[in-house]
């Protein structure tokens, strides 16, 4: 098993930052702001999803999440190191030996030419393991995501669900602190990607990894405690399971879990704004972009401007 107390300080919380983080992509003609200053904190040890529209900075926050690429403006901070302070070098150091990665192609998760076995123990390079201990290891990973029979096995040879079991045993060879997983079962049937949902819940609660799923299906989303919701760049919405559920969740199917497992929150930022979504303001006549605001009963209460 991973000991993750020996590298953490357990009192650095929270375990991730978020803070004002803007992604600007720049080419020859355009400007893209992929996060327009999202705000958002992890605790250690949390398993939350992460959804939103196609476009709407997902995958940026993952890469800058993982390491991969660094925010134009705002602090990324992770296991109380800033990341957006670290050199190059310091950011392939970061990403070998803290943060495990599983894509939703499996050939990026995977090398073709080399089996099971062989993929697992290439991403222990880092380790400092040696070979004996680095075989012991990925046979333990191997075990783990139940796929101790196809440890010889070419990633062609392998269903779709199968690979990216393998993935997942290559993503926590190095025995990060955090995986993440871009859609990780974008690519797998509803079955398999139920399973890998179950694996990815059993990481969590048996090595305290702290996990981040961007996923598209709201089934699998909501078998976590947290949901974040993008849009635009931003956090706008989050759910969190209530805690009827979060108790029996291991027993429930996803299938079971309807709108009724998480209460949703809308999330102020900094400013102090909120964002409404489109059936909000189609339902209270909103349709200019004045409002009236007033406090009644402590309540905030917006409202049409010709209302
Ligand atoms: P999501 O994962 O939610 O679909 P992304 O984070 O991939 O969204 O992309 C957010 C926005 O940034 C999109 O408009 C996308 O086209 C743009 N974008 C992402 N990566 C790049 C890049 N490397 N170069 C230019 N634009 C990019
Ligand atoms: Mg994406």
């Amino acid at each position: 098993m991973l000991k993750q107390s020996e590298t953490i300080d357990e009192n650095k919380n929270p375990f991730i930052v978020c803070d004002g983080l803007v992604k600007i992509f720049k080419t020859d003609e355009i400007e893209v702001m992929a996060l327009q200053g999202l705000d958002m904190e992890i605790e250690q040890g949390e398993m939350l999803s992460v959804i939103g529209k196609s476009g709407s900075g997902k995958s940026t926050l993952m890469n800058i999440i993982g390491g991969l690429e660094k925010p134009s403006a705002g602090k990324i901070i992770v296991d109380g190191k800033n990341l957006s302070d670290m050199t190059e070098k310091e950011m392939v150091l970061y990403r070998k030996k803290k943060v495990g990665f599983v894509w939703q192609k499996s050939e990026r998760n995977l090398f073709p030419y080399l089996t099971s076995i062989e993929n697992i123990e290439a991403a222990m390079n880092f380790t400092g393991m040696s070979a004996k201990e680095k075989k012991e290891w990925a046979m333990e990973l191997l075990e783990m995501v139940g796929m101790s029979h196809r440890k010889d096995s070419y990633p062609r040879k392998m269903s779709g669900g199968e690979q990216q079991r393998i993935a997942i045993a290559v993503a926590l060879a190095n025995k990060p602190v955090i995986l993440l997983a871009d859609e990780p079962t974008g690519a797998v049937d509803s079955k398999t990607s139920n399973m890998i949902q179950d694996l990815f819940r059993k990481l969590n609660r048996e090595m305290g990894i702290t996990i981040i799923i961007v996923t598209h299906d709201m089934k699998l989303a909501n078998k976590v405690d947290r949901v974040v919701m993008i849009s635009d760049g931003k956090i706008s919405t989050e759910k969190i399971m209530k805690d009827k559920y979060r108790e029996q969740i291991d027993s429930i199917e996803s299938e079971e879990l309807g709108d009724d497992s998480h209460e949703e929150y809308a999330v102020m930022d900094k400013a102090r704004r909120v964002q409404l979504n489109e059936e909000m303001l189609r339902e209270a006549g909103i349709d200019t972009n004045k409002v009236k605001v007033k406090v009644e009963d402590g309540r905030v209460i917006i409202e049409a401007e010709n209302k």
